[in-house]
């Protein structure tokens, strides 16, 4: 395998820069640019050890640094590898990753180390792409489900389900492929009892992803409403901070501003809209149609009225759209007096509520709706949680497979076709955990990973 490099830490200045370097050479090109201050060789040394010296390009010293080494097997990727730890400048770090280079190490792919982690059985796929949910864990929720997925808690949950299918389906092929033989025939009632309860646990972990999602990777939101109602002043209580421009001037917000901002647990993928109205500007009418797109593809609005100015055509436009999304509205601007009632509004979107975005406390009331619409309330992350989109297609046609193998049981098919379902859901679990996805799949995994990973 070849012997691949990249910098492990980000492309920007810090104080402590990594430069990783991963395969059969890593030690060799390493002891090439390093000198360590007490004499002791790179090669010499052994795995979990650190040498404090100089980092050399032609005999001049370039900076000083620390170098980790591991040795196969023992390391993340499974294979040698060392750390050289040098000052987190850009310049610096680039220098010394381009000598790595000309000593004889290639560019790593995105995602590479984990790959290889992968390949060479220190993880499988489930756990390899938690590693970048616990990189992106914006919260203590989020990184406690990626930990738990990193640890191998979705990995064993399938594990255990594949078996108790694999052990049906052997039986089933045993018995049918074997007439002559003196194998037990396999009960159907049994078998059902193997079916539902494999379907059963799938179904938790596809519950608990939806639900997880909003925790875990964000919930991609639209806030809407026509100019002034408060959507900006909202959007500012919920991130904490003056991001929006704010103003008493219909239509300032004429951009959609994108924020993400964490309520409680939940992630919300804010983007702050133009409004719907009808307008002659040219720019602004741009603003509209981008809002419009928005709140197609949102998995969440939040509707704004402002209960000071009485419903209009607008506001009725928008009700219609959010009657048929999922939505949460926001009547704003609870300090002065009404100009029309929630059930107005509960008519198209039943979730509603009243509150001025002035009060901060309006987050908490915000917060405890959210959770109830997207069912985080209670969640338990320390429960296997599937960490990525893939995982759960993979669980979802598993369980479709199941559900067939329970029709044809139920109709009274033969054994062979059952146990083409059950084979079919035996499948997608090993594509989940990794132990039978084709190349396509893993490098589709890793592409998504950041290079130096
Ligand atoms: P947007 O155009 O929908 O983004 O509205 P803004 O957030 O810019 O708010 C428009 C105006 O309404 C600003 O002057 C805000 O200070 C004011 N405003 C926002 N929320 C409230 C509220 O709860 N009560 C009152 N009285 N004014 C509010």
């Amino acid at each position: 395998m070849s012997t691949i490099a990249a910098i492990a830490t980000p492309n920007a200045a810090g104080g402590i820069g990594i430069i990783r370097i991963s395969g059969d050479e890593a030690l060799t090109i390493t002891e090439k640019c390093f000198k360590s201050y007490s004499g002791k060789k790179i090669t010499d040394m052994e795995g979990y050890r650190a040498a404090y010296g100089q980092v050399y390009e032609n005999d001049s010293p370039i900076d000083e640094a620390v170098v980790i080494v591991y040795r196969a097997p023992k390391s993340y990727t499974g294979e040698n590898v060392c750390e050289i730890c040098c000052h987190g400048g850009i310049y610096i770090m680039n220098k010394v990753l381009r000598l790595i280079f000309s000593l004889g190490a290639i560019p790593s792919e995105p995602g590479e180390f984990t790959k290889r982690a992968y390949l060479n059985g220190k993880m499988d796929l489930a756990q390899a792409e938690s590693v970048m949910n616990v990189i992106s864990a914006s919260g203590e929720a989020a990184l406690n489900a990626a930990r738990n997925t990193l640890k191998g808690s979705v990995s064993k949950k399938i594990g255990e389900i594949c078996s108790s299918l694999i052990s049906s389906a052997a039986a089933l092929a045993a018995w049918s492929d074997y007439p002559d033989e003196d194998i037990p025939a396999v009960e159907n009632g049994a078998l059902l009892t193997t079916l539902h309860s494999a379907g059963k646990e799938l179904q938790k972990l596809l519950d608990r992803y939806d639900s997880g999602k909003a925790v875990t990777q964000g919930v991609n939101t639209v806030i809407c409403g026509k100019p002034n109602v408060g959507k900006s002043t909202l959007m500012n209580v919920l991130s904490g901070c003056e991001r929006s421009i704010v103003t008493s001037v219909a239509g300032t917000t004429r951009d959609i501003i994108e924020e993400t901002v964490r309520v409680g647990d939940i992630l919300l993928r804010l983007a702050d809209t133009a409004g719907i109205h009808e307008t002659s500007d040219e720019v602004e009418s741009i603003g509209v149609n981008l809002a419009k797109d928005r709140m197609e593809t949102a998995d969440l609005i939040l509707a704004v009225f402002d209960v000071s100015r009485p419903l209009d055509s607008e506001d009725r436009e928008l009700l219609e759209i959010c009657s048929k999304k999922r939505c949460l509205a926001i009547i704003n601007k609870s300090d002065l007096s009404p100009e029309f009632s929630a059930t107005d509004i509960e008519k198209y979107i039943p979730r509603c509520i009243t509150l001025s975005a002035k009060n901060e406390e309006s987050t908490d009331v915000i917060k405890t709706e959210l959770e109830n619409i997207l069912g985080t309330a209670g969640l338990d992350f320390s429960q296997e949680m599937l960490a990525a989109g893939r995982q759960y297609e993979c669980a979802k046609k598993a369980k479709d497979c199941i559900n067939e193998a329970v029709t044809a049981l139920e109709a009274g098919y033969t054994v062979d076709a059952v146990n083409v379902s059950i084979d079919c859901a035996i499948e997608h679990l090993l594509t989940l955990t990794g132990k039978k996805a084709s190349e396509e799949i893993v490098n589709e995994v890793f592409s998504k990973f950041c290079v130096g990973k």
